[in-house]
């Protein structure tokens, strides 16, 4: 195994792996089960601190592999409480967290991939472009350096930079490594991956047994402005992601979150109320309400530059109108806004 490359991340290897790894060195399986303990029960950073490790294996260890996957290179505190982390990866990428504190409740909101290819049109992610996949020791780091600098993390979302349902396996490995019983870390309850509509990987994720929580980048119940400002909606249209969407609650026994991002005149109509209600009345649901933050700050051309946030006011009286439907709605604070931490505008300049 060459150090210089990827795999030197152990983090990256299943405990599967792990096991082959130590047959292939002459180990006992069991040891495995150990390093991984190590990992992520006790969230160890040195080799050196594996004592029921015999001295030549912990070299052995120190010789092939590394432990973080991901380096801290800054953190920003908001004055609304938010702070974002800035973290490099091995090949000088970069990417962010931000960690959300409200009340008892604290959400990490984490990324699975460096920028991101689905380019949609309020997203400061997507004017980013694409450039990988995260590795599952690259998603996990950014929970483990999140408790580093004192977050009490209640509740993480995939909700960062990236498509995680574009990234499956390694999305799915990182949700089996945070939902895994030995770890105590969090109940599937308080783990939400969002997505904006992949709909073959929705009914794999209902298939994978993890019953975590979904939620479903809406912002539009009309296929036409969907597409509009979510390309994607081209590909898999919205008729197809709810089925989807339908067949993962009744495997899972979920409710489903729409997040809606308030974008004037665009998807803040009395029209959009109505099929809203009628669209929420279909299944277990919620809608999350979200002020369309700024993306100025990636100069953006096209549709991205026209887009304007509904006011306060239009976007309130829109909240109660829903809920006298009959709906459940939470009106999500733009938090962070002044470190470019609030919703939609993760982004990476310098990449
Ligand atoms: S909203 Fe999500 S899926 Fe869309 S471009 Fe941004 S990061 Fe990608």
């Amino acid at each position: 195994m060459n150090k210089t490359d990827n795999l030197k991340f152990v983090k990256n290897f299943s405990e599967e792996e792990l096991i082959e790894y130590f047959s292939s060195i002459n180990e006992k399986p069991y040891r495995a089960k150990q390093l991984y303990d190590w990992l992520y029960v006790k969230e160890s950073l040195d080799f050196d601190e594996m004592l029921n490790f015999s001295k030549s294996l912990r070299e052995h260890l120190k010789d092939n592999f590394e432990i973080t996957t991901v380096k801290q290179k800054e953190v920003q505190h908001s004055s609304s409480g938010t702070k974002k982390l800035l973290l490099e990866t091995y090949d000088n990428k970069f990417i962010e967290s931000v960690i959300i504190p409200d009340g008892e409740r604290v959400t990490l909101c984490l990324s699975t991939q460096v920028g991101c290819p689905l380019d949609c049109k309020f997203c400061a992610t997507g004017l980013m472009g694409y450039k990988r996949n995260l590795t599952p020791g690259e998603i996990v780091d950014q929970y483990i350096h999140s408790k580093s600098i004192g977050s009490k993390i209640t509740n993480i979302v995939y909700m960062g930079m990236g498509e995680p349902l574009l990234n499956f396996k390694n999305t799915l490995e990182s949700l089996r490594i945070f939902t895994d019983t030995r770890l105590e870390t969090l109940s599937r309850n308080r783990i939400t991956v969002s997505t904006s509509g992949i709909t073959p990987k929705i009914i794999e994720l209902a298939d994978s047994g993890l019953r975590v929580q979904l939620a479903l980048s809406l912002h539009s119940t009309f296929e036409d402005i969907r597409s509009k400002i979510m390309p994607i909606n081209v590909k898999y249209d919205l008729k197809s992601v709810l089925i989807a969407v339908e067949y993962y609650l009744k495997m899972t026994d979920t409710k489903i979150t729409y997040e809606y991002t308030m974008l004037k005149d665009l998807n803040d109509r009395d029209e959009d109320i109505k099929s809203l209600t009628k669209l929420c009345k279909r299944m277990p649901s919620k809608i999350n309400i979200i002020p369309f933050n700024s993306i100025k700050h990636m100069s953006p051309g096209g549709l991205s530059a026209e887009l304007e946030p509904t006011s306060r006011n239009k976007l309130m009286l829109f909240a109660d109108k829903l809920r006298n439907n009959g709906i459940t709605v939470m009106v999500r604070e733009t938090q962070g806004d002044d470190i470019a931490a609030a919703c939609g505008q993760l982004a990476v300049k310098s990449l």
